[in-house]
């Protein structure tokens, strides 16, 4: 008989959960123990710890990422900056050179353009639309090349296919930080990555209230990590755990809507005369629209958009609006909006920005799952 989990949505819900159920509960309880018995024989790793990855909460998701993201293993950790710093610190050595593309999310720039080199890590930055460009950057010492789905505010979508192709010609690893676009809208390890990690804080979690990150890939390359991770000591407490799992059960209603409904948003706001330019990859005027099509089952529920006028109109605009809260951070369930100029992109010079595409006045929006009409109105009228 073959498995009856076969769609990602029986999987969300069922995959990896104890069996048979504890105590018959449905939902398995949360396993508030630091530490657990075990026999004596056996290496650190297998001390049964919370800090060693290897509790009950984090097995179970241990297990369902697995399924969800097609992978051999999965590792989740109290943070996606946990996650990717654990990605790189377990795969990596003193003189090893890393390929990393333009425009990553500022935690992960911030890592391998500040932290890299006192570790005697080095990395250049590819224009990830370039294939062409990419032998040039190749050292001997080129371990490992790291994209992300779609970028952070702009949207790019990389050459996605182009990259795992190239590490596969070059023995480098692949990994690509999937967050964006989440295991429904797009799955790398059967497209071709060696390694998948996630801020799960956004998408995954999809409540705006915990923080944690996930790691896939093969059995081999988890357990390097996982060994890493075991004396870092990132990992993910129990009751994280409990909400982690809770808000994935959702994940597939949660980001079908969003998907839906960023769509038509982007459409409205592209149409209105108050917007300069949006960016989307689900748009028709999006520069890869069509990479983007090809490569994704939906385009996710963050856009950006540029008003027009001054920077005092944008944060006006922002002021206006009564549904979308203005904060960082992005995937949830209630909308938010940033101005990235002032936020996540404020520590890069003004001229610099606007060179990236950044200008004073764009914003980002991340799309919730209020009802698309509601969210409309209010932008509508926030707009004048
Ligand atoms: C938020 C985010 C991260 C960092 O995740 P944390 O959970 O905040 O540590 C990494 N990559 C992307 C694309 C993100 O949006």
């Amino acid at each position: 008989m073959s498995h009856p989990h076969k769609h990602l949505e029986t999987q969300l819900v069922h995959a990896g959960e104890p069996s048979p159920r504890i105590e018959g509960a449905v939902e398995m309880p949360i396993f508030q123990s630091a530490t657990y018995e075990t026999a004596e024989e056996g290496v650190y790793d297998d001390v049964r710890y919370l800090r060693n990855n290897n509790t009950p909460s984090q097995q179970a998701l241990h297990a369902k990422f697995a399924i969800l993201e097609g992978a051999e293993d999965a590792l989740v950790s109290a943070s996606g900056m946990a996650a990717i710093s654990g990605a790189f610190l377990g795969l990596l050595s003193a003189g090893d050179h890393v390929l990393a593309q333009r425009g990553l999310y500022g935690g992960t720039h911030e890592l391998l353009a500040q932290e890299f080199p006192r570790l005697g890590l080095s990395v250049d930055f590819l224009d990830a639309d370039d294939p062409g460009s990419w032998a040039a950057l190749l050292r001997p010492a080129t371990k490992l090349v790291y994209v992300e789905a779609m970028t952070n505010p702009l949207l790019e979508v990389a050459d996605l296919r182009a990259i795992t192709a190239f590490a596969r010609a070059h023995g480098l690893v692949s990994v690509i930080d999937n967050t964006f676009a989440s295991p429904v809208n797009f799955r790398p390890i059967p497209a071709g990555f060696d390694l998948c990690v996630h801020s799960a804080t956004k998408y995954l979690n999809g409540h705006a209230d915990i923080v944690a990150g996930v790691t896939s890939g093969s059995a081999a390359n988890i357990t390097r990590i996982r060994h890493k991770a075991n004396v870092l000591g990132g990992a993910l407490d129990p009751h994280a755990a409990f909400l982690l799992k809770r808000g994935l059960k959702t994940l597939a209603l949660r980001v079908r809507h969003q998907n839906a409904s960023a769509l038509i948003i982007a459409g409205f706001l592209e149409a209105h005369p108050a917007v300069a330019r949006v960016n989307y990859p689900g748009l028709a005027s999006h520069p890869r629209h069509a990479r983007a099509r090809g490569l994704f089952a939906g385009f996710g529920g963050v856009l950006s958009f540029q008003l027009r006028g001054t920077v005092q109109d944008a944060r006006d605009f922002t002021r206006r609006l009564r549904i979308p809260a203005v904060a960082p951070s992005l995937g949830g369930v209630q909308s938010l909006i940033t101005r990235p100029a002032g936020t996540s992109h404020a520590g890069i010079p003004p001229e610099v920005r606007e060179r990236l595409g950044i200008s004073e006045t764009l914003l980002r929006l991340s799309v919730g799952i209020e009802a698309t009409e509601d969210l409309l109105e209010d932008l509508g009228q926030a707009l004048g």
